[in-house]
């Protein structure tokens, strides 16, 4: 299982990974009992965002009593997509809010050679999502009065702030920003066969 952690930013995630006690869960997220966590090593996972490109260190804990294990991923990266939240915000908002071409919203997303389908992939998945994030995030925010769906969760995002929501719809409603890939169930589960990291 995946929960997020909250951060103020790489550097500091990168400073504090090494402790394990700093973000030790003392309750079990999926069996509830409530005895602190065992550290259970790290997995590597590849994150490019606007001032990054590398791998992170996630820290993993294990249940004594469920034995299923914990991975604490900073908020700052989606689950299961290798780019930050801020380099797709960034993307987003300059392709469907101010209306930028591909090539001028993957400029000012930092990624001034980025493939034009990667764009296109982020965009199809924010569209699947939008009418899901406008009444998920109502109980953050009033309805903000727009076009279209899409435009609204734009604006309802720019109005709560993308790590907020992220870590709202994440923690409370298990819901992923960009929706859930193909090969996860829609709560995020996997479904029986191992996945490699999503590579867009
Ligand atoms: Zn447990």
């Amino acid at each position: 299982m995946q929960i997020l952690r909250l951060t103020r930013s790489i550097k500091q995630y990168l400073e504090e990974i090494s402790d394990p006690n700093r973000y030790r869960l003392d309750l079990c997220p999926q069996c509830q009992a409530r005895c602190p966590l065992i550290a259970h090593g790290f997995y590597s996972r590849t994150l490019v965002d606007v001032a990054f490109d590398g791998r992170i260190p996630v820290r993993r804990y294990v249940c004594r009593f469920c034995k299923r294990t914990v991975s604490l991923l900073p908020d700052f990266a989606l689950p299961y997509l290798r780019f930050g939240l801020s380099l797709i915000r960034l993307f987003l908002v300059a392709r469907l809010l101010i209306g930028q071409s591909l090539r001028e919203a993957g400029r000012a997303a930092r990624q001034p050679h980025m493939p034009y389908q990667r764009g296109q992939f982020w965009i199809r998945r924010f569209q699947k999502q939008a009418v899901a994030l406008c009444t998920a995030l109502t109980s953050l925010t009033t309805v903000v009065v727009a076009a279209d769906f899409l435009t609204r969760a734009l604006h309802m995002l720019e109005t709560i702030g993308w790590t907020a929501a992220h870590r709202f719809l994440f923690a409370k409603l298990r819901m992923h920003l960009l929706g859930w890939p193909r090969f996860l169930l829609p709560h995020g589960c996997r479904v029986g066969f191992p996945a490699a990291p999503a590579d867009s």
